[in-house]
């Protein structure tokens, strides 16, 4: 300001001068001249500075004088406002990624209960657009008179399971509560569809393993104490040797159940080893020599086996998923019946191992839940035959720990056709499988 006051004061002093040494008039009409080059300056700069004021993202234009510092010091504010403006932007883009990659729904609720923010895991549990929704009462999005009432309490020391259904969903979502800041909420959800059902399956698990052991201990407990409480003479030797040929029986047959739960619980809880070469035409033709054995004459057996042929895997365990599906063959298989036997490459590259029977076939609503543990078509008709109904779930886990499929066709009196299909990059030349066959490999897995 000082320096404009004393161009202001030079300039006064020149007009007076001129007024001496002219005119008064003179002086005067400089004096004029003056202020107005200083007020026709003083509105060019004020001109620009309005035009920087509608673009202030851009430097401050080139003025000099007092203008200069007092924009840039605007200037430098701005700028700073706006890199703090952007780091905060940053910093809640990166809290908004954040709870995007979260793998449960959060939901942000306002103190009226409306929802303001959502992520993509809420919106799919709720089935809502995260873009539309927000302002919406919750009671709107959540429709389920359980959910309003556990909404509506003071505190939520729990979560509150939920049943959803409809829109080809059927799920059960975990929700929780949680108050934060002023009247705020967050609401945080979780799929527990899976959990719940691992959950079932292991009560249902628990409950097949101790119905299975019962009926065998029952048997065993009854033939017991019959043998207790009869006097010796009661019973002659050939009724004695019975009941302890039907004793045999049955723990055999807990044996058997004991030993497939012990394989199914090896392969679902050890990660499969590095395998070796497996000569599958050993395999098959020890498998094939078990079965006709079972079947004592009472089957045809027709095979067709390509040689040269092996799997890269665990011979064990290969022998096992080969002797079950032949042995179900036989078990299913009226006597007079066919069961053919193929081992061939396919025309994807990989190879087939399959067994057809002329069996008593199987519905297409079981073919489904074969490979659940225990599950049983007939299940008298797979007691009498020594079945466990562990033996396709064995099988199915044997498969995928050797990338292979499992497949199943079969119709009710029409026979039955299971299948392992090998990926290609599975097998291995004949040659090379049998000098590392497992010479010991009887189709039991350790
Ligand atoms: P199981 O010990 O009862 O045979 P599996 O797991 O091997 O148990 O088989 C499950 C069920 O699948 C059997 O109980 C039977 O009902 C059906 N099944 C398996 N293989 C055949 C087949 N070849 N023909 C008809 N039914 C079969």
């Amino acid at each position: 300001m000082i320096r404009p006051a004393i161009c202001l004061v030079a300039w006064a002093a020149f007009a007076w001068l001129c007024g001496s040494w002219l005119s008064r008039e003179a002086g005067w009409a400089v004096f004029t001249l003056g202020l107005l080059a200083v007020m026709a300056i003083q509105h060019r700069r004020l001109a620009r500075v309005s035009h920087w004021a509608g673009n202030v993202n851009d430097p401050p234009p080139p003025i000099r004088g007092d203008w200069a510092d007092i924009l840039a010091s605007v200037y430098r504010a701005l700028r700073k406002n706006r890199q703090d403006m952007d780091l905060l932007e940053r910093q809640a883009q990166g809290i908004m990624q954040a709870a995007e990659a979260l793998p449960d729904g959060v939901m942000t609720l306002d103190d009226a209960l409306r929802m303001t923010w959502c992520n993509h895991e809420a919106a799919r549990h709720l089935g809502l657009d995260p873009s539309a929704d927000p302002g919406h009462s919750i009671f709107n999005i959540v429709r389920a008179p359980e959910f309003a009432r556990y909404a509506k309490q003071a505190h939520w020391d729990g979560p509150l399971l939920l049943r959803v259904a409809g829109d080809g969903r059927d799920a059960t979502l975990q929700i929780q509560l949680i108050p934060y800041g002023l009247n705020r909420l967050l609401m945080v959800t979780r799929d527990i569809t899976q959990l719940e059902k691992l959950e079932t399956t292991r009560k249902d698990f628990v409950a097949n393993v101790s119905h299975e052991l019962r009926t065998p201990l029952t048997v065993l407990g009854g033939f017991l104490e019959t043998l207790r409480d009869l006097p010796p003479e009661a019973l002659s030797n050939a009724q004695r040797d019975h009941y302890l040929d039907l004793m045999r029986e049955q723990t055999g047959r807990m044996q058997t159940i004991v030993e497939d739960l012990l394989t199914l619980s090896t392969l679902e809880s050890s990660p499969p080893d590095d395998g070796v070469p497996v000569d599958m035409d050993a395999v098959i033709a020890t498998a094939l020599a078990q079965a006709q054995a079972l079947s004592g004459g009472r089957h045809v057996f027709e095979q067709r086996i390509e040689k040269g042929l092996g799997v890269h895997g665990n011979a064990n365990e290969l022998s096992s998923a080969v002797l079950n599906l032949l042995t179900n063959a036989v078990r299913y298989t009226p006597p007079g019946g066919t069961i053919s036997v193929t081992w061939e490459r396919s025309a994807t590259g990989g190879a087939r191992y399959a067994v057809r029977d002329t069996g008593i076939g199987i519905a297409a609503q079981h073919l489904p839940r074969l490979t659940e543990r225990f599950y049983r078509v007939d299940r008298g008709r797979s007691r009498a035959t020594g079945g466990t109904g562990l033996g396709l779930a064995i099988t199915k886990h044997v498969a995928m720990r050797h990338q292979a499929s499992l497949h199943m066709e079969s119709r009710p009196n029409a026979g039955s056709l299971f299948a392992l299909a090998f990926p290609a990059t599975r097998l291995v030349t004949a040659n090379v499988a049998a000098k590392n066959q497992d010479a010991g490999a009887d189709g039991h897995l350790k």
